[in-house]
């Protein structure tokens, strides 16, 4: 049994007995972890507002290893989300960074660069002057793009070559990227695209993406790459995500 110490995000609190919760976190240095924090019930706990969900808090604690819950010791509070204050749209753009944390990562997967997206991202949502639209798809095609899942946009999903440029690319859900006009055959699940939706997603899925201009999501391309992404995430994750509902309203 180790002790540790991490920045992390609070994903979930789940009530677990009369006066402990389970927190799901995403620390910066250990990945996702599950939690056991005693005491966090009682009226003086030891993490005092810490475990608020989409706080971002220092956390102290006993790595129990293999599948046994690590226990909570210590969590101070660095800073509180403040998203849901500003207006309901980015309240649940902060529960949607929570779910995508919880869906594509795996547990003890340590990745730093998620936990400096995400608390970027979260930052962002908080900002009332920041584009909402342009935040999401940073955060969601960084996050394909860090777990390995970004789609393909400028070669073929199916055969690897170039596709021919145009005025329209056709995108497969299914092949994970855009189609060349051969490979389009038989193939299902297919969203006409404009090529300027192409490159704005390209732009946004930039390695550099502290370096993204979030205002730069044009007003015309915000429908149909709100439609493909929310499209494939759904199909690689075989589920619907909860956010998604909520969100339509950034593509309009
Ligand atoms: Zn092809």
């Amino acid at each position: 049994m180790a002790v540790e110490q991490s920045d992390a995000i609070v994903l979930r609190v789940i009530p677990w007995s009369e006066t402990s919760l389970i927190a799901h976190i995403y620390t910066r240095d250990f990945g996702k972890l599950s939690v056991l924090a005693k005491g966090a019930r009682r009226p003086k706990s030891p993490f005092e507002a810490a475990l608020d969900l989409l706080s971002i808090c220092r956390v102290v604690f006993i790595a129990k290893g293999s599948d046994a819950l690590d226990l909570l010791t210590e969590a101070k509070l660095t800073r509180r989300f403040r998203g849901g204050a500003r207006e309901l749209l980015r309240l649940y753009a902060g529960y949607y960074v929570a779910e995508l944390l919880e869906r594509l990562t795996d547990k003890q997967d340590r990745q730093p660069e998620i936990f400096d997206l995400a608390e970027a991202t979260l930052a962002a949502i908080s900002e009332p002057d920041q584009e909402l639209a342009g935040v999401v798809l940073r955060w969601e095609l960084q996050m394909l793009r860090l777990v390995g899942h970004l789609p393909s946009l400028r070669r073929c999903a199916h055969c690897g070559q170039d596709v021919a440029d145009g005025p329209w690319w056709v995108f497969g859900t299914l092949a994970s990227g855009v189609l060349c006009a051969s490979c389009q055959v038989g193939q299902r699940q297919m969203i006409r695209v404009p090529s300027g939706a192409i490159d704005e997603m390209e732009q946004f899925s930039n390695s550099s993406w502290r370096e993204i201009d979030i205002s730069g999501l044009s007003p015309q391309h915000r429908s149909v790459i709100r439609g493909v992404v929310t499209r494939y995430l759904t199909v690689l994750l075989d589920r619907k995500l909860q956010m998604h509902p909520f969100l339509e309203e950034l593509g309009r």
